[in-house]
């Protein structure tokens, strides 16, 4: 595969229907990967949807929040296997990252910037590159002011790295490395919430220190943000539909009272950069306002309604979210 998430542990359906996604700018989300579906309907008729016959249609179905019926059959896009390695960065000074934003995403095939939003720095970067000739990334001891570490690390420096990925520049299958965390072990912190909001890519520095402004407010209820780049696609209600994003990811202490208070001022500070929330992490954005960020949602509510003509395959996140607009 082209990428996968910061844990293996998810399924194929579940993870391609809601656009969940990894890191590099060049790589689309996982759901760019899926080139057929087969999907029993709500009358039960087996329909069948491919990147190549199909058109609009199955761009429309693919990241399909569950509304068109049981996905029981999923081709993806494979390519020959490939070897990679990670190196972390500790400690990179925020203006470094204001400076160099594009030169740092531009490091690896796949990178990621973890922060606590305190002191003006990036906690942790990860750089995970290829082993191929080339493309591997050449781990200087000094990354933009950031030194490499001489351990693994955790993205929550207090956790144990035993649950994490090789990290060091040890050369690893792509299944082991692209990852964050370890099959067979808790992914994260293992109780938590989440937040996760995609913003034009040209907006990215700006949407940062957006965020770093509100940091007196979001630490108390944080444990870590991870902001990841990720390329443009065609599919209707993928949050990257036609525009290259990065993504500014909240993992949450578990206080949905204090979360859900703060979320409309995340929500607010992002609302130029018309930031669209993960479909599959915690989000207050109104309906209205996700009918005029997600253009194609008139489109998505005819098809599904194509294949599920009375709704039996709505639930209250789909009712309230995509079919009352
Ligand atoms: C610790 C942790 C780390 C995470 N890291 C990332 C990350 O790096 N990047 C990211 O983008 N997200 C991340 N997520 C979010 C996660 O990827 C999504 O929540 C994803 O949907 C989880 O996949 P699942 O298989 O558990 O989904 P499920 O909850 O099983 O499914 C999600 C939805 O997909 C649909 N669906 C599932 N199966 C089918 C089917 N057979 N037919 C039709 N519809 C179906 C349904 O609408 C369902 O509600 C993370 C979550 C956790 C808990």
């Amino acid at each position: 595969m082209h990428n996968l998430a910061s844990l293996p542990h998810i399924s194929i359906a579940g993870a391609c229907s809601t656009a969940t996604h990894g890191s590099g700018e060049k790589n689309g989300n996982l759901a760019t990967a899926v080139s057929a579906l087969e999907i029993v309907t709500a009358p039960g008729e087996v329909v069948k949807l491919s990147r190549q016959q199909d058109g609009e249609a199955f761009l429309g179905a693919v990241v399909g929040l569950g509304a068109l019926g049981v996905i029981t059959k999923i081709t993806l896009d494979i390519q020959p296997t490939f070897m990679m390695r990670q190196y972390v960065y500790e400690n990179l000074p925020l203006a470094e990252m204001k400076d160099h934003f594009d030169a740092i995403q531009a490091s690896g095939y796949s990178v990621s910037l973890f922060t606590d939003w305190q002191n003006q720095r990036i906690n942790e970067v990860w750089i995970k590159s290829r082993v191929e000739e080339g493309q591997a990334f050449n781990a200087t001891p000094v990354f933009f002011g950031a030194k490499r570490a001489t351990k693994n690390l955790h993205p929550i420096a207090e956790l144990s790295a035993e649950n994490c990925t090789e990290q060091m520049g040890v050369p690893g299958p792509w299944y082991e490395r692209l990852p964050h965390f370890r099959m067979g072990f808790t992914p994260s912190a293992g109780k938590e919430l989440q937040s996760e909001y995609f913003v034009p890519r040209h907006h990215a520095v700006e949407a940062i220190l957006a965020i770093e402004r509100l940091r007196d407010q979001v630490s108390p209820h944080l444990m870590i943000s991870e902001i990841r780049t990720i390329a443009a696609d065609h599919l209707w209600l993928s949050p990257c539909y036609e525009q290259p994003c990065i993504t500014i990811h909240f993992t949450w202490k578990q206080d949905w009272l204090a979360v859900r208070k703060l979320l409309p001022v995340i929500e607010k500070e992002l609302a130029p950069f018309k930031a669209r929330p993960h479909w599959g992490k915690l989000f207050t954005i109104s309906p209205a306002e996700l009918k005029s960020i997600y253009k194609r949602m008139p489109d998505f509510i005819q098809l599904s309604r194509k294949y599920d003509p009375q709704g039996k395959f709505r639930n209250e996140f789909l009712s309230t979210n995509v079919f009352s607009s």
